[in-house]
């Protein structure tokens, strides 16, 4: 049996499961202060005898197994989470192989494996919802460097019909401020779901994602694209992005998979609200291999 955890902002997702990313059983646990969560997730796992755990986390999050501070959540502002040593406490805790990264690496990882990149060594997982965060696989390996990437922040051109101010706290108008669903319903004045046959609200959503999705073309070149979070429900809007990617990129990347095929090329998660915790479940496999290969 292994562990999964896919933790949020507003909950956590605690999983057992077996190595081919089945889900045996699961709860799901508030995000309270750590002092209020963290023994009820540590109490579930001790409940199975997992041989490993995967956490897929909320961030920002230090990644970088060379560093002091790897495992932890930095600098959230979430009350009570600010430096908390995540993966410190799950190892003190349960004393097993444990492998910690982004929700959204992980979530890339778990469609990798699992859902609809399987096959490929590369996807790019982004989610749509509260905030916009990316994460890829290139190459295996879940994307690294000085830091994890932070692609929901990346810079947006301006709809010319589009005088919202943006909403994110350090960029106002970056992808997250003008994209995200709090974007939408303060442009708006309507929540995502009411807004449902008012086309120009998903011509400028695709807009603004389309040009996203164009940079991590040109930068990562994924093998797949992958759009999750509450926002990509509206079905309507992948059409409108794949449109807008081709004539955005006007033939410049010449793949049948950008130029032909792009209806298979940029999907919704084939694993639906599981990816993430799926993907969780294949790094805690991934965290016995490693356990294994270095014995
Ligand atoms: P989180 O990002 O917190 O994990 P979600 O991915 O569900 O959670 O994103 C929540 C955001 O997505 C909210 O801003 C909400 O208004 C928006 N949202 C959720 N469902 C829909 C929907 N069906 N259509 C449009 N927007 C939606
Ligand atoms: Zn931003």
């Amino acid at each position: 049996m292994l562990g999964a955890i896919e933790a949020g902002g507003t909950k956590f997702v605690c999983a057992v499961g077996n190595e081919d990313g089945t889900i045996i059983e699961r709860i799901k646990i508030d995000t309270l202060t750590p002092e209020q969560t963290m023994p009820e997730v540590i109490h579930f796992f001790k409940k199975y005898d997992v041989k490993s755990l995967g956490i897929g986390s909320f961030g920002p999050v230090d990644i970088d197994k060379n560093s002091p501070t790897y495992g932890n959540i930095t600098s959230t502002p979430k009350p009570g989470w600010t430096n908390y040593p995540f993966l410190k406490t799950m190892q003190e805790a349960l004393q097993i192989p444990i492998e910690f990264n982004t929700d959204v690496n992980v979530a890339a990882l778990g469609e990798m494996l699992k859902g609809a990149a399987q096959g490929l060594d590369s996807c790019l997982y982004i989610t749509v919802g509260t905030g916009v965060g990316a994460g890829a696989v290139v190459q295996g390996n879940l994307l690294q460097g000085l830091s994890h990437p932070e692609m929901g922040h990346v810079l947006v051109k301006r709809h010319p019909d589009d005088t919202f101010e943006g909403s994110c706290p350090y960029h106002k108008d970056c992808l997250e401020g003008m994209a995200a669903g709090p974007a939408i319903e303060k442009r708006w004045g309507q929540k995502g779901h009411e807004l449902q046959d008012k086309q120009e609200v998903w011509e400028i959503e695709a807009y603004y994602l389309a040009q996203a999705l164009m940079q991590y073309i040109l930068t990562i070149s994924p093998k797949k694209i992958i759009m999750g979070g509450g926002v990509m429900k509206q079905a309507q809007i992948f059409p409108l992005v794949r449109k807008q990617v081709q004539e955005l990129l006007n033939g410049y990347v010449p793949l049948p998979q950008i130029t032909e095929h792009i209806e298979v090329y940029i999907v919704p998660p084939s694993l639906g609200d599981d990816a993430g915790i799926t993907g969780a479940l294949m790094l805690a496999k991934r965290a016995l291999e490693t356990r294994k290969a270095t014995n």
